[in-house]
């Protein structure tokens, strides 16, 4: 079987290393980068400089002189790696021994794309091709200093006076690491910054990044940009009032929008959001074309996209695979890991009724670390510590949702995550033997607090 994977982002990647092991013909068309936006422009970049940060602030913290490199050279050396990166996915491409072109893919039939002028056929075609940023159209996009994220990696100047628009995860995880780099930044949001988090972690991550002198405005909309040929300032009107920001820099994260035009000419159909629709086999309306990864719309995150591919795939191997979508961890880097699985508290109330619902938290403040790399820190400000939250549902005690914030744990969301489709209860967890000291801190939780639910 002969498939055609356009873009070789995570989707396209794991598409066609599932397609080679199941013994199919992958041929991949790539515009880029191997790789693709993940690692050449967004997840690496963010998490790089995150850690940078984190690394700085912990410094800091500790009453440590930094010794920071200047942004320069920070920059210089993220360039070095993504380069080092791309370098390894060309080389494992080659070694894999798949077929790969590089240029623009153009679909002309169901079987063929058509790519520097050639034509290239296949039995399947597996659309793979990501999503680009989202920016509002007002006044002044086009200034110099008006940025995305796609812009980050590129940058050699630190901004003085930033303004990130947008609170979601992208937008409060650059105002912190640029923060703690040493800009002064604002936060403005339309609605709630990090409005998808449970209401505690949430608190938690807004109060520490206040803490940090970044300014947050909620109900914010921007207006207008303003400069001569750079940014000098920002409009926008918050809780009904007009306001001016002074910004050298301003930070669109403002969401992302599907790459699906490239699907309209053979006829599949594409949603409101510019998502091309698909079914849980990863199968569009036409027949023999699959789509996979941010192209078919949100939750735009790396393993997501990964699966579906590898969904698609399969079923084009003539397996009978679906995508689930329950109980996806999430993380941002902010400070720490802000990572999640499952209800929020607010979630759970909601389908159950708060009767039904029992809360245990490890607040912030709690002079006990949130595992290892807190340790120090807790003893020198308590609101360091981190936190973790589980929901449950009171009857069954099973595990609902699971919220923290520390500085190594977010790994325990995934194997949560696949406990908790099976069902974990709270008496379960605290019966696991932990590893000492541990870097997240929920078995040690639940054998403090079983008593309490
Ligand atoms: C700033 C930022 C940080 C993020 N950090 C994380 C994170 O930490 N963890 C996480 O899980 N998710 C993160 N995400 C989300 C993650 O980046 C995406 O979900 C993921 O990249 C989607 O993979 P994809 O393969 O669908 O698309 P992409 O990675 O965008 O790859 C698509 C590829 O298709 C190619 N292409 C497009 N059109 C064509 C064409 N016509 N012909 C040939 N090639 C084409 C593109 O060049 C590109 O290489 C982040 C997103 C952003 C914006």
């Amino acid at each position: 079987m002969r498939v055609i994977v356009i873009g070789a982002g995570p989707a396209g990647r794991f598409s066609a290393t599932a397609l080679k092991a199941m013994g199919g013909e992958p041929v991949v068309i790539e515009k880029d980068f191997l790789g693709g936006e993940c690692a050449n422009k967004r997840c690496i970049v963010e998490v790089s400089l995150a850690e940078y940060a984190v690394t700085l602030d912990v410094t800091e913290k500790m009453g440590l002189e930094p010794n920071a490199a200047s942004f320069r050279e920070v920059m210089g050396e993220l360039r070095s790696f993504r380069d080092m990166m791309r370098a390894f996915f060309d080389m494992q491409a080659k070694e894999s021994g798949m077929e790969e072109i590089r240029g623009e893919a153009k679909l002309i039939d169901p079987k063929t794309v058509e790519v520097n002028g050639e034509m290239v056929k296949g039995d399947a075609i597996i659309i793979a091709t990501g999503s680009r940023p989202l920016v509002p159209d007002i006044p002044g996009m086009d200034l110099d200093g008006v940025i995305t994220y796609h812009d980050i990696i590129e940058m050699t100047e630190l901004p003085e006076e930033l303004v990130v628009v947008g609170g979601g995860a992208v937008g409060a995880a650059y105002a912190c690491i640029l923060g703690q780099l040493g800009s002064k930044v604002t936060v403005l949001e339309r609605f709630k910054v990090l409005g998808g988090f449970d209401h505690d972690l949430r608190d938690y991550a807004i109060e520490q990044l206040k803490s940090r002198g970044i300014s947050i405005f909620e109900g914010a909309l921007v207006k207008e940009i303003k400069g001569g040929s750079r940014v000098e300032s920002l409009l926008a009107e918050v809780d009904g009032e007009e306001r001016e920001f002074s910004a050298d820099c301003v930070l669109f994260a403002t969401g992302l929008i599907p790459n699906s035009e490239i699907a309209k000419d053979i006829g599949v159909k594409i949603g409101e959001r510019n998502e091309i629709i698909v079914n849980e086999r990863m199968q569009t309306n036409v027949d023999g074309v699959y789509a996979a990864g941010d192209v078919i719309g949100p939750p735009f995150l790396t393993p997501v996209a990964r699966r579906e591919g590898w969904v698609a795939a399969s079923n084009i191997m003539g397996k009978d695979v679906r995508m689930d979508y329950s109980l996806i961890p999430h993380f941002v880097p902010l400070f720490m890991e802000f990572s999640s699985v499952g209800l929020t508290e607010e979630e759970a109330v909601a389908e159950y009724g708060r009767e039904n619902i029992a809360v245990l938290m490890m607040p912030p403040a709690v002079p006990y670390p949130s595992g290892c790399r807190s340790i120090w820190l807790a003893r020198l400000d308590p609101r360091l510590t981190g936190m973790m939250k589980l929901v449950l549902e009171r009857k069954s005690r099973k595990i609902l949702g699971a919220h923290m914030a520390s500085y190594t744990g977010k790994n325990a969301m995934h194997y949560l995550a696949a406990l908790m489709k099976r069902g974990f209860t709270i008496d379960e967890l605290a019966e696991i033997i932990e590893v000492y000291p541990d870097n997240d801190l929920f078995p040690v939780m639940a054998k403090m607090m079983l008593g309490m639910v």
